[in-house]
């Protein structure tokens, strides 16, 4: 079997779609499983529309209606097949306005109707191109989550419910279209796994049905370089190892959700990203080996918007199990910590700013004097042996010397993988390019 994933632009309207059928029909012999996201911009409408509801009591869920309509109708469905959903939409919608307020749980069960719409539009239309096709919810073929609602992950045994609801439910001959982002938790409430989390539910039941492949179909020829909205002369790159796709997935390459590498990695399933608009490129593949590397460094990611924590306490000095009281608290408060420094008497770390952050400094207060600094960027260079990259710190810290953007911070992980810099968000449009420069366009 073959799990093949395809994403909101590759699903952004019929002209998408059409590309979508060929590329599925063209692996029909080795038994496709599609994976979709919601068409593009439609999780967006519908978290506007609960929000509206919520906020201002309107429920308005015609944008969101008008949207998916109109994809149907470019894709020749009979008007009425998403009836059921609509309708639903339109009165949980209601419901919001009336007690205005959208928890977490409800928020995922309005965001959920794009899947659980664009799967049904998707194979209707396949099936009535020719290449018989079966809208599947995931959570009726097994993917059972956990009740942490945004963020959901699958249940203990759920790959032995996968493939006991395959033998039940999936037909050799007909391509099971399975929803992208969502779950259920045991008790029947609707999850989601996260943003962008249809790739992590793709590798999931690519790892459960053991596929030979776990395929991510997007909007660019592989992973990159780095961001090609940022960087015109990113570059493809052919093969990457686990390790290094996740690093880079994790410090914001745009191309794959960060966990979906976790249930490919333990499956050891390759996982090939490609392009919807170029079928034949051949993108790129990550296994566990990886391939022959491109370079000393394989891409670099940023992600913006980042806050710096840093604690000074003269009670560091000499002291024993200071940092563990530090990440102690960031651990109970469950705050994600990026990049750390520490000198004899401050500790600065990098995070996302959240609730959790807000929480976690005013408990930090009793360790030291706190400060936040906001709207940073973590730029992140990866590479397969960095440690072993003569002169690489020194090519990157001239670059940007050279474009004069200062670095607020620096990391360079033991395991060599990648080299981290944290600058400000306003100068990365500006260090992601002279770094790109100084390590792949400049022989
Ligand atoms: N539709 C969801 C989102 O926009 C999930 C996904 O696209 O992967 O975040
Ligand atoms: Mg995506």
């Amino acid at each position: 079997m073959l799990v093949m994933k395809f994403g909101g632009s590759s699903l952004a309207d019929g002209a998408q779609v059409k590309k979508v059928l060929e590329i599925v029909r063209a692996q029909a012999h080795r038994r496709p499983v599609v994976v979709c996201s919601a068409h593009k911009g439609i999780t967006d409408a519908l978290i506007r529309a609960a929000r509206q509801a919520a906020s201002q009591g309107i429920a308005d869920a015609e944008p969101v209606v008008q949207r998916q309509k109109q994809v149907m109708a470019e894709l020749g469905c009979q008007e009425d097949l998403l009836d059921a959903e609509l309708g639903e939409l339109q009165d949980l919608l209601r419901g919001i306005s009336l007690v205005r307020e959208a928890s977490p749980r409800v928020m995922d069960h309005v965001q959920g109707f794009g899947e659980r719409m664009s799967v049904r539009a998707v194979a209707d239309f396949f099936t009535r191109s020719g290449l018989a096709a079966k809208a599947h919810d995931a959570f009726d073929l097994g993917f059972i989550t956990d009740a942490n609602f945004g963020a959901a992950r699958p249940a203990a045994g759920f790959e032995a419910r996968v493939q006991a609801a395959f033998q039940v439910q999936v037909a050799a001959d007909v391509v099971p279209v399975i929803t992208g982002f969502i779950g259920k938790t045991e008790d029947g409430a609707l999850t989601t796994v996260g943003r962008n989390g249809s790739d992590y539910t793709a590798s999931c039941f690519a790892a459960a049905v053991g596929a030979e492949e776990c395929q991510i179909w997007t909007d660019t020829d592989g992973v990159m370089t780095s961001d090609p909205n940022l960087i015109p002369a990113a570059r493809n790159i052919p093969e990457m190892s686990f390790q290094e796709a996740a690093e880079l997935a994790y410090y914001g390459g745009r191309v794959l959700h960060p966990s979906t590498l976790i249930p490919a990695v333990r499956a050891n399933i390759p996982v090939r990203v490609l392009n919807t608009n170029r079928p034949d490129h051949p993108g790129t593949v990550i296994t566990e080996a990886g391939g022959k590397p491109i370079g000393d460094v394989t891409s670099i990611a940023y992600k913006k918007n980042q806050s710096v924590l840093t604690i000074t306490s003269a009670q560091m000095l000499g002291q024993h199990g200071f940092l563990a009281r530090v990440f102690e608290i960031m651990g109970r408060r469950e705050v994600d910590v990026d990049m750390v420094s520490t000198s004899e008497v401050s500790v600065s770390m990098t995070c996302a700013p959240s609730v959790h952050l807000d929480r976690a400094v005013s408990d930090l207060g009793a360790l030291g004097r706190v400060t936040v600094a906001h709207g940073k960027s973590l730029v992140c260079i990866v590479g397969r042996d960095l440690k072993g990259v003569h002169g690489l710190a020194g090519r990157a810290f001239s670059a940007l010397g050279d474009a004069a953007i200062p670095v607020e911070m620096i990391s360079h992980g033991a395991n060599a993988i990648n080299l981290s810099l944290l600058v400000d968000d306003r100068q990365v449009e500006f260090a992601v390019p002279a770094l790109h420069h100084a390590l792949f366009e400049r022989a």
